[in-house]
């Protein structure tokens, strides 16, 4: 390679992995040279994993806690049953009926493939499990959660697949199984991804979010938590009359890089009184208890693999959470979805990009990954590696403390 060399002594940090999901590769990650790993939990089997692979390796591992859309199905949404909670159903005929309300097509006639999934688990008892998690880590974020309109659950283990299945690999993903014709009912996932963006807003943690074909969805389901915490955006005209009134001095720094969707130059800014605690620019964003609210501080939508327009009403500077979009070799580079993402990396300003490898194992293959993603993302954004870096660097830091 004729490249220049890739400067990890910037610090590369890593802004979403799986490495759990291979837990000998654990081991492997004081010789990496990435500097950190936001590692997400996102089912049953391995949020106790992130949980011990955390605190083996407190320098290098940013945990996070959260319910992937992938096992939604798994969680029952006890959220009106009159003993939060309990109850003395049936435990068989409750699960039944649990799986044939949130699958789609039904499972009701389907006893084989619902006998094989787990009881599920009730929301409360998720919610109350993450905020435990959370509570262990002060610096933990929520992931990885979401929703996602393509994904089908797979079959059944058949006998056979089970005898040869990987025993490196933690339990509980799809394993090259083939795939049954249910879905997780949209209306279900975006109960179980609202609960966590709650508790991720009443413990003021970042969150990285899945979405695949569902980001009206997802932007519907913010702007239902935002709704009553819009920060004030102010017009130049009304900012100079107040400035004149009242000779309130507005730090004209935040008005770089916003652009309407016509690339036009806008002149506004957020109110002094505004909630401005979730702002990059924030002084007060280093506080020691940041306040409880209804919604996240910060969302990174995570491999962001749609096209420029739905991103424009995330980065709106009226809403209260400030979001953030990753990219990663796996999802985002491979050969022709270069172009389209390539528009999405160039448009985005330049202190809301961030890098991971999305990859389920610690190691060497890790570290290539990034560093092949994060030199697409300087060349992108015709940033030298050095420069580059550092805003990335300086971009995950503001993501996951604010
Ligand atoms: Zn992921």
């Amino acid at each position: 390679m004729s490249e220049e060399s890739f400067p990890w002594d910037i610090g590369v940090h890593d802004a979403h992995c799986h490495p759990t999901d291979t837990m000998p590769s654990i081991a492997s990650i004081p010789d990496m040279k990435a500097a950190t790993l936001t590692v997400m939990a996102t089912r049953g089997q391995d949020q106790s994993l992130v949980q011990q692979a955390a605190q083996s390796h407190p320098e290098r591992i940013l945990p996070c806690f959260g319910w992937h859309p992938w096992f939604s199905h798994q969680i029952r949404d006890d959220t009106n049953e009159p003993e939060h909670g309990k109850n003395d159903h049936d435990a068989t005929q409750q699960k039944i009926n649990h799986y044939a309300s949130v699958l789609t097509p039904s499972s009701v006639d389907d006893p084989t493939f619902v006998d094989a999934l787990p009881t599920p688990i009730p929301l409360s008892t998720l919610i109350a499990d993450t905020r435990a998690r959370l509570q262990l880590f002060p610096r933990a974020l929520v992931g990885e959660v979401g929703l996602d309109r393509s994904f089908r659950l797979p079959s059944a283990w058949t006998l056979q697949e089970l005898n040869t299945r990987d025993t490196q690999i933690t339990p509980g993903s799809r394993e090259g199984r083939r795939l049954s014709p249910y879905c997780v009912k949209l209306d279900h996932q975006r109960v179980v991804l609202k609960a966590q963006l709650r508790l991720a807003g009443e413990m003021a943690r970042a969150v990285s979010l899945h979405s695949v074909k569902t980001h009206g969805v997802v932007l519907d389901v913010l702007k239902e938590l935002w709704a009553g915490h819009e920060r004030v955006v102010l017009s130049k005209r009304a900012r100079e009359k107040l400035q004149d009134a009242e000779g309130v001095v507005f730090d004209d720094s935040e008005e770089e890089d916003q652009k309407d969707n016509n690339g036009k130059q806008h002149t506004t800014t957020t109110t002094p009184g505004g909630i401005n605690h979730t702002s990059a620019t924030s002084v007060h964003a280093a506080s020691p208890s940041p306040p409880s609210l209804p919604f996240p501080p910060r969302i990174c939508l995570h491999s962001y693999s749609g096209t420029i327009e739905p991103v424009r009403p995330f980065l709106n500077r009226s809403n209260p959470s400030d979001i953030y979009f990753s990219f990663s070799t796996v999802i985002n580079f491979g050969g022709a979805r270069v172009g389209k993402v390539g528009d999405v990396i160039k448009a985005l300003p330049a202190d809301r990009v961030l890098v991971e490898s999305d990859l389920h194992t610690a190691g060497p293959e890790m570290d290539e990954l990034l560093e092949q993603a994060a030199r697409q993302i300087c060349e992108l954004r015709g940033w030298g590696l050095r420069q580059g870096m550092q805003q990335l660097a300086e971009n995950w830091k503001r993501f996951v403390a604010g």
